[in-house]
């Protein structure tokens, strides 16, 4: 392999960024960053440009999500990661189950099922490809699933499991902002902002109802350890004054609120699922209608919108076609690392244009007939 292969520029997308987190991030949105550049960045978090930033982002969000009486936007540091920390400590009273069916389920599920102060979690697990879904059980006072699975590519519903006094907690990181949500469904709706958002990462945000928020007051209250940056009660209370516990990154801020402007003014929730279901409708029956791709998830209502992932015929070598997209300025397109696939996993967020899935399918074609 001496000779670069060149895809004609012709075919190329617009924009060559297709990796499911951090994800693409529009023009406009560093154009807001570069306008912020000395009136914001560098100021305090405790005062008002900074502070009026938070409440772009919460008001916008509860906005977007039609946020029902009661609920509220809440943010802390540390991304969705913390978030699982925050969730096993102030969430969880006594047990939780998840629904796992890829890695990122199941580090949450690590996280409730190593926490010495829960009962093991009871966790309903599925292969990879496919999805799990909560089960009634008596004993759980919290039931949690991802909405969408970043490492598989496999969105499920969000849907309350009937019974009374359990929390719905639902990992929207890759799901928010492009996939239907009805919040009312859930307790904590949390994601952070490098994924449909097209932000960069640090933060986590979780919508949270009324019932979450008590939970969280009366746990915190009943005696347990709870370290003071894990404290979800913390973290409301800052919400509502529009601050973080401690120093955020306010470049995440700014490009977050320009996003969730921007897709308030394109039309909201409505028109961000359009735009990823008409770029996963294509890529999906792309891979059906090549014999050499397959979609990986089998269930065509489990794809998801928002990551495709698409397997290749053993005789083709997608890490070769992942390394020739990005020598051509198409990057990001590698399977989830511990998956082990012969696979492309392409992000189909809303700041991705539609027509640059469409290239990018015409470059994975001519790549793949190249190396042949
Ligand atoms: C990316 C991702 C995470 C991790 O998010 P961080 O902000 O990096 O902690 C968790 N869950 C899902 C479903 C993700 O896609």
């Amino acid at each position: 392999m001496t000779t670069p292969l060149v895809i004609p520029a012709r075919l190329l997308p617009a924009d060559g960024r297709f990796g499911s987190g951090p994800s693409k991030i529009r023009r406009a949105q560093i154009d807001a960053l570069v306008e912020a550049g000395t009136t914001v960045m560098g100021t305090s978090h405790r005062q008002a440009p900074v502070k009026s930033l938070v409440r772009r982002v919460r008001e916008g969000l509860a906005e977007l999500f039609s946020l029902p009486d009661g609920y509220e936007v809440v943010l802390g540091n540390g991304g969705s990661t913390a978030f699982w920390d925050v969730a096993t400590l102030c969430l969880v009273r006594e047990k939780a189950q998840h629904a796992v069916f890829g890695e990122f389920g199941g580090k949450f599920a690590a996280a409730t099922s190593n926490a010495p102060f829960l009962a093991d979690s009871q966790i309903i697990s599925a292969t990879p490809g496919t999805i799990a879904l909560p089960q009634p059980a008596d004993d759980v006072d919290v039931y949690a699933w991802p909405q969408n699975e970043t490492s598989t590519g496999a969105m499920a519903p969000v849907r309350r499991v009937p019974g009374d006094g359990a929390l719905t907690v639902i990992d929207a990181t890759s799901g928010a902002g492009g996939l239907p949500v009805d919040v009312s469904e859930t307790d904590a709706y949390y994601f952070a902002p490098q994924k449909s958002f097209a932000s960069d990462g640090g933060l986590w945000l979780s919508v949270l109802s009324p019932a979450a928020i008590e939970r969280a007051a009366q746990i915190e209250s009943s005696g347990r350890w709870i370290p003071e940056f894990l404290s979800l009660t913390t973290a409301v209370t800052n919400s509502r004054a529009d601050q973080t516990i401690n120093t955020p990154a306010v470049a995440t801020l700014i490009m977050l609120a320009d996003q969730v402007e921007w897709m308030l003014a394109q039309g909201g929730l409505g028109w961000t699922m359009a735009r990823s279901a008409e770029s996963s409708s294509h890529l999906y029956a792309w891979a059906e209608s090549r014999d050499w791709a397959t979609p990986f998830v089998e269930t065509p209502e489990e794809r998801s919108a928002v990551v495709g992932t698409i397997d290749l015929d053993a005789a083709i070598d997608a890490t070769e076609v992942v390394r020739v997209l990005r020598e051509n300025g198409i990057v990001d397109v590698f399977p989830y690392r511990k998956l082990g696939r012969n696979q492309l996993r392409i992000a189909m967020f809303p700041a991705i244009d539609p027509d640059d899935v469409r290239a990018l399918t015409d470059c994975i074609d001519y790549v793949v007939d190249a190396l042949a």
